[in-house]
């Protein structure tokens, strides 16, 4: 490994550290590992599996500050989001800690004997994750492949790779046998696409924008390799006249602002019934102005900055002299990859910045007339993972969930992701779900196998 990967941190453009870059070889080598550590690992006695997992959950904990201010500074996220992500890589890996002990199969009567279901291992698992929450999402994906009895290779975005290492060091230290996590920092259009073409991976698990998630499933298609990807959204907040206005004007900045807007389930699309529209608009505003945008390990910081130059010029790309800004929030002074809080108002639906995945800090408010036309907007994008619903008429509230084509939805809430409920999306935002009690089975294959109890 001759090149250098330069990890910068957002906030202050200075470099935070040199490693060493992967590349195709080095891909080869941790699957290389990960298909070695493979059959011992898928012998693990169930319960002693969980042991190691309910392990690694509590020497994450113990580490929780140090990584967190890790991640906060490389991804530029404010310490206490920080926090709270480190916190649910624990959560995700003690919950799966119960999975080993409960892989559980079918029991069917057939002719002559009877037939039954096991749930299998896949072998060695390429992992593929983004930079917007970098250890969490690769836990949602370590922890149930782990428990499955599979090994993990894991590609972390070139950006934001420190965490991962350091939880590569912790993995063996909470006692699970070299190879079986395994990880890989180096870019995508290399380490990455190496991974997903390499005959000895049996699956791809992919969060990642959705022009990527393309290539990945035509180039995993030439080995047939199983395929989940958490993809794009441009998700709809909608507000209805008989919600509680303030509430839900309180909680429309963080639900696209949180993170920088640098969210897959960014309610970056507000829709607002046009009866209540001004009163909304307000306590928007009122509510914006509140978001501190400044130094991600300032405990009152609730916005840091943008990943890097380049994606803030991106972002900035949707702004331009004909938009319809009614708010611009401030920013700091000085170096640090910075985008203010931006309130787009009214949009045109079929607008660029209404239809594309904008991932900053933009939120684009529309205004519509009946239930018929908030689904119909809702519903008018290529993409499908989130969104939010607010009116206090609960009947309405599940009409509507009902009626959008969307993997995760919240009624009065921002909510979209619990280490127990299952998450993904519908359309262009993905293929398959990620945690809850189901997703061992994104990491197994169903064996049938038949015993005879007579001959037949
Ligand atoms: P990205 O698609 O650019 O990169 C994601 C990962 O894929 C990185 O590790 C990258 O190195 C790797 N990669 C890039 N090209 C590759 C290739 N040809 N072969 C293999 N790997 C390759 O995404 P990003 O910019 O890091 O993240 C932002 C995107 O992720 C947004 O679109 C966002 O909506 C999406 N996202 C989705 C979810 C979800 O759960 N649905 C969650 C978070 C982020």
């Amino acid at each position: 490994m001759s090149e250098t990967l330069t990890v910068i941190e957002p906030a202050t453009e200075a470099v935070l550290a040199e490693i060493p870059r992967a590349g195709a070889a080095e891909a080869d080598a941790a699957v290389a590992r990960a298909k070695a550590a493979f059959p011992a690992w898928r012998a693990v006695a169930p319960a002693d599996r969980a042991r190691l997992l309910a392990r690694v959950a509590s020497l994450v904990q113990d580490n929780l500050e140090p990584l967190a201010v890790l991640e906060a500074r490389n991804a530029g996220k404010p310490i206490g989001d920080a926090r709270g992500e480190i916190g649910m890589v624990v959560d995700t890996f003690a919950y799966y800690a119960a999975a080993p002990e409960r892989l559980l199969g079918d029991t069917i009567p057939v002719a002559g004997g009877l037939g039954f279901t096991v749930r299998e291992p896949l072998g060695v698992v390429a992992l593929i994750t983004p930079w917007n929450f970098p250890l969490c999402i690769a836990a949602w994906k370590m922890a149930p492949a782990l428990a499955a009895g599979n090994t993990v290779v894991l590609k972390p975005a070139e950006l934001t790779p420190l965490t991962a290492l350091r939880f590569e060091e912790l993995a063996l230290e909470a006692g699970l046998p070299p190879g079986v996590v395994n990880v890989v920092a180096g870019p995508g259009s290399t380490a990455g696409a190496r991974l997903v073409e390499h005959p000895d991976v049996a699956k791809v698990a992919f969060t990642g924008s959705t022009a990527v998630g393309r290539s990945i499933a035509a180039s995993a298609a030439q080995t047939i390799k199983r395929v989940t990807l958490e993809l794009g959204g441009k998700s709809a907040n909608i507000v209805f006249a008989d919600a509680e206005i303030e509430r839900a004007a309180a909680a429309a900045p963080m639900a696209v602002f949180g993170n920088a807007g640098q969210d897959c389930c960014a309610r970056s699309r507000v829709l607002v019934q046009s009866s209540v529209f001004d009163t909304f608009m307000d306590a928007l505003h009122w509510a914006a102005s509140e978001v501190v945008v400044g130094d991600p390990l300032d405990e009152a910081t609730t916005m840091g900055p943008l990943i890097s130059a380049a994606h803030r010029d991106a972002v900035a790309s949707f702004v331009d002299a004909d938009s319809p800004v009614s708010m611009h929030g401030e920013i700091p002074d000085g170096p640090g990859f910075w985008y203010p809080p931006t309130v787009l108002s009214p949009v045109d639906p079929a607008s660029r910045a209404a239809t594309e995945e904008i991932f900053g800090p933009v939120v684009c408010v529309i205004p519509f007339r009946d239930e018929e036309e908030a689904i119909r907007l809702a519903n008018d994008t290529i993409y499908g993972l989130s969104g939010s619903i607010w009116t206090r008429d609960g009947g309405k509230a599940l009409r509507v969930a009902r009626a959008m084509d969307t993997g995760v939805l919240s009624i009065n809430s921002n909510s979209s992701v619990r280490v127990s409920t299952p998450f993904g999306g519908f359309k262009q935002s993905g293929i398959g779900r990620e945690l809850g009690p189901h997703a061992t089975d994104a990491y197994t294959e169903s064996k049938t196998i038949y015993y005879a109890t007579e001959e037949h």
